[in-house]
């Protein structure tokens, strides 16, 4: 029996490329060589985008879908997805067609050459404007600075393959602010790297806003390290230090030794300057932990990841697979 592939797709408003995308994939080399499932996971679009897919779930067997309440983000509709998934492999691609549907062939090459997990990283970036791009070079530089794990790769995407041994680990992280691809490196199976160069989105603009982007970078960094905790506790330490220094040192020379150096420093401005300068670090201690507190409290609400409104019927979901597993 044939290996079979599922195509995770999340949809935000891309009524005008769903059917061009699923053309694409269709038209691929090894079409013909595994049993293919096309997971569109409509993350509450306002556009036509779910009524195309649809019309695509009947007209084509391999085509399922999910579709969300509302806007729940990029990151929840891949993570759905996967979960419904039940392949062989799960390739995730943007439905934008940045991502060329053609480069699947050689994840599926590196895969059939035994790699757990392939994952595209664009060599071009002529779309993103100069704040984006710099963005995203603060972004993984940050990241890298900050985590003990593997480094995360600068122009890496959510353009992947992953072997199901690889899928069942992703199932277990169960966490709400995520970033797919750091929780993929972050559970350290060996990837093979596929370059390609990224398409201009053939329509409108990026689903993702500066603002969206930027909660998804602050919640990748806060649930990924602790480091930026124990900064605040070390800045804390040389303060105290300093200041414990400077004191010690303002008493000696202007009170018990009367100024011998004639700095005629006025206590209570120096204590004004000292107040205001710990004020500050204070204010900005307890603003890096409260981003913490505010992650903790997020967890510990435990609330859905998703929440799916429809959804189609699956050829065959993950208990029958685990039945079929069983069985073999
Ligand atoms: N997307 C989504 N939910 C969102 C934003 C985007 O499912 O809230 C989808 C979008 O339809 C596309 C993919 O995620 O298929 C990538 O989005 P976008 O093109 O905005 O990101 P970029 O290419 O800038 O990384
Ligand atoms: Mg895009």
């Amino acid at each position: 029996m044939n290996k079979k592939i599922s195509v995770v797709i999340p949809v935000y408003n891309e009524v005008q490329t769903i059917e061009k995308l699923l053309s694409e994939l269709q038209k691929l080399p090894e079409h013909a060589d595994f049993e293919w499932e096309y997971i569109f996971v409509d993350d509450g679009s306002n556009d036509e985008s779910l009524k195309k897919i649809e019309v695509c779930a009947k007209t084509y067997s391999q085509v399922c879908f999910l579709a969300f309440t509302r806007n729940f983000g990029k990151e929840a509709a891949v993570a759905a997805g996967i979960e419904v998934s039940s392949g062989d492999a799960v390739v995730i691609i943007d439905a934008d067609l940045q991502h060329p549907p053609a480069i699947i062939s050689e994840f599926i090459k590196k895969w059939n050459d035994g790699a757990l997990v392939v994952s595209g990283v664009r060599t071009v970036r002529q779309h993103d404007g100069v704040i984006r791009k710099a963005g995203s070079r603060i972004f993984y530089g940050v990241m890298s600075l900050l985590t003990h794990e593997k480094k995360m790769q600068v122009e890496s995407t959510d353009f992947r393959l992953l072997d199901r041994i690889v899928v069942s680990e992703f199932l277990r992280l169960k966490e709400h602010r995520r970033l797919n691809r750091s929780l993929i490196d972050w559970l350290g199976f060996q990837s093979v790297d596929v370059r390609f160069d990224v398409a201009d989105r053939s329509q409108g603009s990026a689903r993702y806003s500066y603002s969206k982007l930027t909660k998804t970078a602050i919640g990748a960094i806060v649930s990924n390290s602790q480091i930026p905790l124990s900064l605040a506790g070390y800045l804390g330490c040389l303060i105290t230090f300093f200041a414990g220094f400077l004191g010690l040192f303002i008493i000696v020379e202007q009170l018990i030794l009367k100024d011998p150096w004639r700095l005629n420093a006025s206590a209570s401005a120096m204590m004004a300057v000292f107040i205001l300068f710990l004020n500050g670090i204070v204010l900005m201690c307890l603003g890096l932990i409260s981003l913490y507190i505010g992650s903790i409290h997020e967890e510990s609400l435990g609330r859905p990841l998703y929440v799916v409104g429809k959804r189609s019927s699956f050829s065959s979901n993950v208990s029958q697979r685990t039945e079929k597993e069983e069985t073999n």
